[in-house]
């Protein structure tokens, strides 16, 4: 029986509510999904569980509840999401879905506030080429002084410093950290097996590697690695003019029909590369070095359900694939660097482990690499409390969250912290400066860049 929707419910949400294709109705109740949730773990209230958001979600759908009530916008907005509910649900509840839903529906209801206009900055920022531009280049030219670095270090981690303590930490995290190899001792040059005589680029194929937003203003350098590694291993990387933001801050924070006008462009800008596409002869692959990036093109058929574009959303998702996932697979040819004789930590974006399910992918590419050992901290899979700028909007709970992530991480004593997703890279760095203000915290990078300098000292200087 199919419920009404009340006018202020998103046709999306009712509609999710509709027939055998209800996906709220799928939860049973069961409570598997509580102890996964770093919500419902820190404040141990039901309504900041995942069930207890999708009893609110079906109240609201059902007409029972308000969407601008204090409950249903106060949980809502509490949730990282971050999905570690989604795969230990015998029920394969597609809570991600819902809670983007969920928060369309909610950000209709709500009056206008300095808080929610604070969480459409940074994705209208994203949207707007020009406005990334300078976002991007202001950005790097403040973190370049230092000065970020000595702000997440000092500034008060109480009161309004608090939310300004960890951009600060953020962006200093971002800096490319060029110091880390040289801790190592020094390589023999061509010390590997492959130095001379490696597979020439494009001898492998071609593939297209996804720019994003964040991670081209500020992660040009694992971009550079990303090709760096790919070119090493036969790949071409083919340029994809007119590529831009993917969306998913947007979807995250439930501006869906932000998130659409993002993944059309983006849908017109690969249409020129992908294979089969107008009888383009082009790529089959389209790496991507951003998990949360990645867990959104791979859901993106289902942001254009219903809509013409439908098809080439699908095409597109099913050539996605994180660049740990293609290189541990076929993308890597039988290529050892030289040895990286050291410690790295290992902390999986939830939106690689829990959104696209890669979990042995990362590990066993960072097990080519000779001499290095991968350790991974208490709570690896839980959140780093990064989700966007949840450390911002919400920073005693984001701060808890991510205070027990540097911990953990600080008690491995790598020397290198690596994650798949630059929001985690900046929350995890951000997190490790607060948790260590005066003392040295281990650099945090992509696993491909522990390939690409596996590579580089192969090769010598
Ligand atoms: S584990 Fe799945 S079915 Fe059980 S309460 Fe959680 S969401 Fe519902
Ligand atoms: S997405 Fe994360 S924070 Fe939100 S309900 Fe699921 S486990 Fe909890």
């Amino acid at each position: 029986m199919t419920n009404p929707a009340p006018p202020a419910a998103s046709p999306e949400l009712a509609r999710a509510m509709d027939g055998q294709a209800t996906r709220l109705a799928h939860c049973v109740h069961c409570g598997f999904c509580l102890p996964a949730c770093p919500t419902y773990t820190r404040l141990g209230d039901e309504a900041d569980s995942p069930r207890g958001r999708l009893h609110l979600m079906a109240a609201v759908v059902e007409g029972r509840l308000d969407p601008a009530s204090p409950a249903f916008q106060t949980h809502m907005d509490r949730c990282l999401g971050c999905r570690a509910c989604e795969p230990v649900c015998p029920s394969g509840v597609e809570y991600g879905y819902l809670l983007e839903r969920a928060r369309e529906t909610a950000a209709a209801a709500r009056p206008a506030s300095a808080a929610s206009r604070l969480q459409r900055v940074l994705p209208a920022v994203m949207a707007s080429a020009p406005l990334r531009l300078a976002f991007s280049a202001g950005g790097r030219v403040l973190r370049a002084t230092g000065v970020p670095d000595i702000l997440a270090r000092r500034l008060p981690s109480r009161g309004w410093a608090s939310g300004l303590r960890l951009a600060m930490g953020m962006l200093a995290a971002s800096r490319p950290e060029p110091h880390w190899g040289e801790q190592l001792p020094a390589a023999e040059p061509n010390s590997g097996q492959g130095g001379q005589g490696g597979p020439e680029p494009g001898s492998a194929g071609r593939v297209a590697l996804l720019e994003g937003c964040v991670q081209k203003g500020l992660f040009g350098h694992v971009h550079r690695a990303t090709r760096r590694v790919l070119e090493a291993n036969g790949w071409e990387v083919v340029p994809v003019p007119g590529q831009g933001c993917c969306g998913a801050l947007h979807a995250h924070g439930g501006d869906l029909e932000g998130a659409r006008t993002l993944a059309r462009a983006n849908l017109d800008a690969f249409a020129g590369v992908l294979s089969g596409e107008d009888g383009v002869d082009g790529v089959d692959h389209v790496v991507v070095n951003a998990a949360g990036c990645g867990a959104h093109l791979a859901d993106l058929a289902e942001l254009l359900e219903g809509f013409p574009d439908e098809a080439r959303a699908r095409r597109l998702a099913g050539r996605v694939m994180d660049v740990t996932e293609f290189l541990a697979g076929g993308g890597r040819r039988p290529r050892p660097g030289a040895p990286l004789p050291m410690v790295v930590a290992w902390d999986p974006p939830c939106h690689l482990l829990h959104a696209q399910g890669v979990a042995e992918a990362p590990l066993q590419m960072l097990a080519t690499i000779p001499g290095l050992r991968v350790v991974e901290p208490e709570g690896a899979s839980e959140c780093c409390g990064g989700a966007g700028t949840y450390g911002i909007t919400h920073p005693e709970l984001g701060g808890r969250i991510g205070g027990d992530k540097a911990r953990s991480l600080l008690a491995l004593d790598a020397q290198v912290v690596a994650t798949a997703n630059p929001g985690c890279q900046m929350q995890i760095g951000a997190s490790l400066r607060m948790e260590a203000p005066g003392g040295s915290v281990p650099p945090v990078v992509h696993p491909v860049e522990l390939l690409a300098e596996s590579y580089r000292r192969e090769e010598g200087p």
